[in-house]
């Protein structure tokens, strides 16, 4: 038995550490030996041990043995069963990079990846333009005027941002250009973002996916020289439009084409170049866009570029005036003013010049736009959605401390404390899910996963944050006018949602399967494998991944039942007593995730691919995974500061709960019940080991925002703050400070009320108080000018029943 339990325990030690097949070999070979010497077995027994060990061991480690016996049958059978990646998928597998989803597929993520990644932060001139020009913008809008009253941002406000580089931010300096880091273009569009959504959504567009960033990374020489500068001093307004009538979340099937041919371009006859029919909506600038970039289908009937006919997905850039371009009418996206409207094309004639990169990039029109993507889902939006959580803590916070029923802050009420807790919990998430993707794009990488996971999560934790901030808000959110500073963020939850890959399809289709077949150390390798078409190759290079694969499964199944049933302590990973146990904790989660993951592909094959709900929730299981490798580091960016451990904790504990949840759904709904059975007793042996976060955690999280403090300033840093008594938000602010000052009279009212000293404890006993010396003079006055502030940061627009002008009291 001790023998037994001696080869047991080497075979799971040697699949914990996951050692190489050759020497897991020697080893059991060695106690093969020491079982011979040592334990005077028959060596009738000792034979067979051997006879075992050679009929596995041999045909393991002899290669050639192994290619005709194993891989070659696997092999064959492989490429019968997988199914093949179309040109548009293969592009979109090819784009950006691998990153920190890597390390969380591998099942044993390397900390120190994480751990040395740099803070995030701004250069002393970035520094300065936020504190500069975007404050003095930010003051320039007015949020009601554009959305409700002129449609538009004001011309000055236009002129200014032009002026200034708002549209020139990711634009090399030696074009003009402002050329900032992601976290500095991130900060920019969520101060923006706090003040007016419209005015946010202009300045993204230009310094997102659009002709602006497809020229710095595929334009020709001419191309950049010419149109660079312009952008960068706002001579041109640039739009990129792909989505049409026809093609929405499935951008690949547009059917606007581009055929090669000879035409008349500015005066001159018999130019080379394409004839274009689109209709295009949707798109944000191209109401008054003066250069249009645009995608269509690239046809060559004639061959006047080369053989093929069907050259695919092509994108190029147009002059808004030339002949046959119909422009200028407008959307209205849920009530926000940005220019955003159709565009179309009929028989438009471009010379090939004005293709994106020229000639030479012809067809690869979708790589491109994949490549592009990162700047838009993993800056602009999440910049977006930060700042709407930001605005929630700082100032729901505020008015749930100022705002009082029941002779009480409605913020103390349970019900409203775990609203609190959720948009205080939500915002950390957010604020360290973007400030990490950040890192990534300024060392250098674009990582596709991690962004469409950053623009799904962040969008969802927005719609959250401001469901419940409009919640507390009660019908102070609901009654519109300049007044309130919520409703329009409300409206643009859904447009943040649907925008650069609408995020239903982001969860269910992008996440995971892009994720799996790009992240995964051997899937990839795989399907490449048993794709190629120098089949002796093929079976080498799958024989390679297959085992290595194999080996990688069985080293996940002991290790998770391992991490299940030590709720992971004896892991060494990084932290302090504080946050050692999330590390480990994800390590564990990233070990079963791996596991669950190659479950999935074994059990559900091709069909994983519409298998959505089992997708999406490994796109959730990874999400989290993501969320609290995010807060660890920006904890630890932060300074580590012991107030802000009930944010790291109330977040990390909020997402183990939410991988166990996908996990668990996935187990009870794959296709082979007793499969889903045996992952859990593998991967949650002791039943369901995380809960969402206690309600004392949650009543902490809660009133970290309900009053000013560092942590609430770390959690709303870099909006634009106001105390203006008579600006939407800043009155909430400029009454909680006077609510504060004053915490301490109320309590004396109060107690004086107790004693039967005064007849109310409501304001309509401050005077009653004062004449009976429990105030004096200067604390009734303060009393006074706080109440009146809580009145003015209590109320709500008024409209006149002729004009339907506003009418305030
Ligand atoms: C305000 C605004 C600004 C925009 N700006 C631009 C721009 O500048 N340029 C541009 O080219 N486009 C732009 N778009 C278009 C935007 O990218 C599309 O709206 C988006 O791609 C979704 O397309 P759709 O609206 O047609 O929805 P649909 O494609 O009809 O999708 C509807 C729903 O079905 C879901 N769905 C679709 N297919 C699947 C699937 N296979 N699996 C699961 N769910 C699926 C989607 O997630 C979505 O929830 C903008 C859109 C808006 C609203």
């Amino acid at each position: 038995m001790m023998w037994i339990g001696i080869f047991i325990f080497i075979i799971l030690v040697s699949a914990y550490f996951r050692l190489p097949l050759l020497v897991w070999s020697l080893i059991v070979a060695a106690a093969l030996i020491g079982y011979q010497v040592l334990s005077g077995a028959d060596p009738s027994q000792i034979t067979l041990l051997w006879i075992i060990y050679a009929a596995v061991i041999i045909p393991l480690n002899l290669k050639p043995v192994r290619l005709n016996l194993l891989s070659r049958p696997i092999y064959m059978a492989m490429k019968k069963i997988m199914p093949t990646i179309s040109q548009t998928e293969q592009e979109a597998l090819d784009a950006g990079d691998v990153w920190w989803e890597a390390e969380l597929f591998s099942g044993k993520p390397d900390f120190d990846f994480l751990q040395k990644l740099p803070k995030p932060k701004l250069t002393t001139e970035e520094q300065a333009f936020i504190d500069g020009p975007v404050e003095e913008f930010c003051n320039m809008l007015d949020d009601w005027q554009i959305t409700h009253v002129d449609y538009d941002m004001s011309p000055e406000t236009w002129q200014f941002a032009k002026d200034n580089g708002f549209f020139a931010l990711i634009i090399p300096k030696q074009y003009g250009g402002l050329d900032y880091s992601a976290y500095a273009h991130s900060q920019i569009i969520i101060k923006i973002g706090s003040r007016s959504g419209s005015a946010a959504v202009t300045v993204m567009v230009p310094n997102s996916l659009g002709p602006g960033k497809l020229l710095l990374t595929y334009g020709t020489e001419e191309q950049k020289d010419y149109y660079l500068p312009r952008l960068a001093k706002g001579i041109e307004i640039p739009c990129f439009a792909l989505t049409g009538p026809d093609a929405g979340s499935d951008a690949g099937a547009m059917p606007d084409t581009g055929v090669i041919c000879h035409g008349s371009y500015e005066g001159k006859d018999d130019v080379l170049g394409i004839r274009l029919n689109f209709s295009k909506r949707y798109i944000t600038l191209a109401p008054i866009a003066t250069i249009l970039g645009i995608a269509f289908k690239l046809t060559d009937p004639d061959h006047l570029l080369s053989d093929e006919v069907e050259r695919g997905i092509t994108l190029a850039l147009i002059k808004s005036e030339t002949e046959g371009i119909e422009i200028g009418q407008r959307h209205f996206p849920a009530n926000h003013a940005f220019m955003n409207g159709p565009v179309r094309g009929k028989d438009v004639f471009i010379p090939l010049d004005s293709i994106i990169g020229g000639v030479d990039y012809v067809g690869k029109g979708w790589m491109m736009l994949m490549e592009c993507l990162g700047d838009g889902r993993a800056i602009s939006l999440p910049a977006l959605g930060t700042a709407a959580g930001k605005m929630g803590s700082k100032y729901t916070g505020a008015y749930a401390r100022v705002r009082q029923q029941f002779h009480t802050p409605i913020g103390y009420f349970e019900g409203v404390e775990e609203a609190l807790t959720e948009i205080a919990g939500q915002t950390y998430a957010m604020d360290a899910a973007r400030s990490l993707v950040s890192v990534a794009l300024d060392g250098g990488a674009v990582p596709s996963v991690i962004s469409a996971i950053v623009k799904y999560q962040v969008m969802e934790r927005m719609r959250s944050v401001i469901n419940r901030s409009m919640d507390i808000h009660g019908g102070h959110a609901i009654s519109m006018g300049p007044h309130n500073h919520l409703a329009r963020p409300y409206q643009l939850i859904p447009v943040g949602i649907t925008v650069e890959g609408a995020n239903i399809l982001t969860r269910t289709m992008i996440i995971f399967g892009q994720g799996a077949m790009r992240s995964h150390p051997y899937l990839l390798k795989e399907v490449v494998a048993v794709h190629n078409e120098d089949q002796k190759q093929g079976i080498r290079d799958f024989d390679h991944a297959f085992f290595a694969h194999m080996g990688f499964i069985i080293s996940n199944v002991v290790r998770s039942f391992w991490f299940g049933l030590t709720f992971a302590k004896f892991i060494s990973t990084p932290g302090d007593n504080d946050t050692r146990h999330y590390y480990r904790q994800l390590a564990k989660m990233s070990s079963a995730f791996a596991l669950l993951a190659d479950i999935c592909v074994g059990v559900l094959g091709g069909s994983l691919k519409r298998r959505e709900k089992i997708s999406g929730r490994l796109a959730d299981a990874l999400s989290n995974m993501y969320i609290i490798s995010a807060v660890l580091k920006h904890y630890e960016d932060q300074g580590s500061h012991k107030e802000d451990l009930v944010l790291l904790k109330w977040v990390c504990e909020d997402s183990l709960f939410n991988i166990q949840t996908a996990m668990k759904g996935i187990m009870k709904n794959l296709p082979v019940p007793i499969i889903g059975a045996l992952c859990n007793f593998i991967i949650f042996p002791l039943t369901k080991p995380y809960q969402r976060p206690n309600d004392r955690l949650g009543h902490k999280v809660a009133r970290a925002i309900l009053s000013p403090g560092d942590t609430v300033d770390r959690l709303s840093a870099g909006i634009f703050n106001s105390d203006d008594k008579n600006d939407a938000s800043g009155r909430i602010t400029h009454a909680l400070n006077l609510v504060l000052k004053t915490d301490e009279l109320q309590h004396k009212l109060r107690d004086a009320h107790k004693q039967g000293r005064l007849s109310s404890r409501d304001r309509d006993a401050y005077l009653e108080a004062k004449e009976k010396n429990i105030i004096t003079e200067t604390e009734y006055n303060l009393l006074i000018e706080a109440e009146a502030a809580i009145q003015n940061a209590i109320k709500v627009d008024e409209f006149s029943f002729k004009d339907w002008k506003v009418e305030t009291p």
